[in-house]
């Protein structure tokens, strides 16, 4: 199986998990204890404002450390910002693989990324060829961590709300991704999405979600979406004054305001080597 195809049935299989099982298998393991004690890997750490990093050294990311620790820590406060949180309580860990070989050592699956948030733990991969998703990690633990398991019909979000927090895949927004896909017919209606959110597969379903939780927290700002994330969908109308569809039709005005029509998305790029 070609790697980008292992990686998309890999986090299939994650997002399958997250669904059916209530995220706990994430909770309970501390990964982050026993890839710190895991001699086969050498790791060297720094620490900031309750961020710290681990690189291994000798690594592309120890070249880097500096650097990262100051984007990480720029990232927890752009995502606190995002989530309209004031604080994350617990320190929080970001460890820096070089290949997703390791990833998959570490935490069981071939992924870029992966959040421990039950150990307040990001693990990234980090190399020449790719950029790490670091916004994206620290987004599930905040949230996940933060603000607890979302009501079951609200699971959609878990994935839209660290795409969307991220911004961007390849040179293309969210918003831009989100727009193709609409506008060559390949999204269902909102209330579809929502009853089977994992129909779409995690592209498709990833950035339709992402862009309608971006309009949401445009509209109603983030405690609508910390609102949502808990109570779920069933108080649509009380909650944002117009019921599914009518913020599906605004959602789709915005889009088509919004998007520049020049730019052409290459989606089979990134459905064979992902977003980084
Ligand atoms: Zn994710």
């Amino acid at each position: 199986m070609k790697r980008a195809a292992l990686f998309r049935v890999s986090l299939l299989v994650m997002l399958l998990i997250i669904v059916t099982s209530g995220i706990s298998a994430q909770e309970k393991d501390d990964l982050v204890q026993s890839a710190l004690e895991d001699t086969t890997f050498n790791w060297a750490s720094s620490e900031s404002r309750g961020v710290r990093i681990y690189c291994q050294r000798g690594s592309f990311a120890e070249k880097h450390r500096s650097m990262l620790l100051r984007s990480v820590t720029t990232a927890v406060d752009e995502v606190l910002e995002y989530l309209g949180e004031s604080r994350y309580d617990k320190p929080l860990n970001v460890l820096y693989l070089e290949s997703r070989e390791e990833m998959e050592r570490i935490v069981g699956q071939p992924v870029s990324g992966f959040a421990n948030w039950g150990a307040s733990g990001v693990f990234v991969v980090f190399n020449p060829e790719w950029r790490s998703f670091e916004k994206h990690e620290i987004t599930h633990v905040f949230t996940m961590g933060g603000w607890g398991a979302p009501d079951t019909t609200s699971r959609w979000m878990v994935e839209g709300i660290a795409i969307h927090s991220d911004g961007w895949c390849r040179e293309y927004t969210v918003d831009e991704i989100a727009y193709h896909l609409l506008s060559q017919g390949q999204l269902p209606s909102l209330q579809e999405f929502f009853d089977d959110s994992t129909a779409l597969g995690e592209i498709r379903g990833g950035f339709y979600g992402a862009s309608v939780i971006g309009f949401i927290r445009h509209t109603h700002g983030a405690e609508a979406l910390h609102d949502l994330w808990l109570n779920g969908i069933g108080d649509f109308k009380e909650m944002f004054g117009s019921d599914v569809k009518e913020i599906e039709n605004l959602w789709k005005n915005y889009l088509k305001l919004k998007v520049k029509k020049e730019i052409k998305v290459d989606l089979e790029t990134i459905e064979d080597l992902g977003c980084g």
